[in-house]
């Protein structure tokens, strides 16, 4: 069996734990029912003792190069410790990647969630092959990362590719970040509720109020299948979220003319709704994107298989590519596994 890392997501809710093999194929994985919110120690003993089960496993035939734990949050990369965190309450200004390392015995490096997302797309999943790709993962929040000739861009100190906090709205609404009209305040699961509160409120939107009212799960999920069924008022406001990413997309291609933008998270899965207009405010905003769009951009999605030719085709044309993950949840862990690797 062959060499091997460890990749860790650590979210807000559990962890889980993936042993990779260094050509990138799952040797096993571990979701561990952890609950992050009885605190750092005990999080950090539970993570310890299951990376070092699975190393011990796979060490008998390979040797273990290191672990990469994803973490929600802004970390700085020189201390590895946590600069902020809002899901992880505790863990800053805590020697997180030291104290794991003495455990370990073994390299370990500390890296963004989404950073360890878009990387994991770039190294096995819709961006495999793609030297230079920005990813945007749409989930509660909006998460970006940015990989450059196959590795992570940290900027000065690692908190390059913060996409969700980038100014889509001048005099928009207020983000936790202290700024106003941030992208994630229009493009996320959490906006996706907001409009559909505010459109319920209104007394305007008969159906979402039914929905609501009658689902005890109402959420994103339900909105978007209200809105392929046609409902209009869950329609406008998939018109609307794809509308922002799309002045969001247009700032990154006409700053960084990647080959390749990949849409992840939960909320992509809802592509169908809101990918129409999201390309419409492409064509218009960005200069780069209209001299480098492919025929049909729509049909670029990778899961299709006129996508998949459309991928070939646009690769010895040079077009802009904007499609959805592969990976799904799984690619921060792949990510993860393969920073420890490169740093190894
Ligand atoms: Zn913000």
């Amino acid at each position: 069996m062959p060499d091997f890392s460890i990749g860790v997501d650590l979210g807000g809710t559990n962890l889980r734990i993936a042993a990779v093999s260094a050509e990138g194929q799952l040797l096993e994985k571990v979701t561990l029912g952890t609950k992050v919110i009885l605190g750092r120690d005990q999080v950090i003993n539970e993570m310890c003792d299951a990376i070092q089960r699975l190393s011990a496993k796979y060490k008998a035939t390979g040797r273990l190069l290191g672990a990469g734990i994803g973490i929600p949050g802004i970390i700085d990369m020189q201390t590895g410790m946590l600069r902020k965190s809002a899901n992880l309450p505790g863990w800053e200004e805590y020697p997180v990647r030291a104290e794991i390392e003495r455990r370990l015995g073994a390299p370990v490096v500390l890296e963004n969630d989404a950073n360890v997302a878009a990387l994991g797309e770039q190294w096995l999943g819709a961006a495999r092959g793609v030297p230079n790709v920005a990813a945007v993962t749409l989930g509660t929040g909006i998460g970006g990362g940015i990989v450059l000739a196959g590795k992570i861009w940290h900027g000065m100190n690692g908190m390059a590719g913060e996409f969700g906090h980038v100014t889509v709205e001048p005099e928009g609404r207020p983000c936790g970040c202290g700024n106003h009209g941030c992208a994630e305040q229009y493009a996320s699961a959490t906006a996706i509720m907001r409009m559909a509160r505010e459109a319920i409120a209104s007394g305007e939107a008969p159906s979402l109020a039914q929905a609501a009212s009658s689902d005890p799960e109402f959420g994103a999920r339900s909105i978007y299948n209200l809105a392929i069924q046609g409902d209009e008022h869950a329609r406008r406001i998939f018109r609307s979220f794809g509308r922002y990413l799309g002045i969001l997309l247009a700032g990154l291609i006409n700053v960084l003319n990647l080959d390749m933008f990949v849409i992840g998270g939960g909320v992509s899965s809802a592509w169908d709704a809101f990918a129409p207009n999201m390309f419409e405010e492409l064509r218009e905003r960005s200069l780069v994107y209209a001299a480098t769009a492919p025929t049909d951009p729509l049909s670029s999605d990778a899961r299709g298989k006129e996508g998949a030719a459309a991928q070939t085709e646009s690769r010895t044309e040079r077009k802009t590519i904007i499609t959805r993950a592969l990976l799904g949840s799984d690619a921060g862990l792949y990510g993860a596994a393969r920073v420890a690797v490169s740093a190894g």
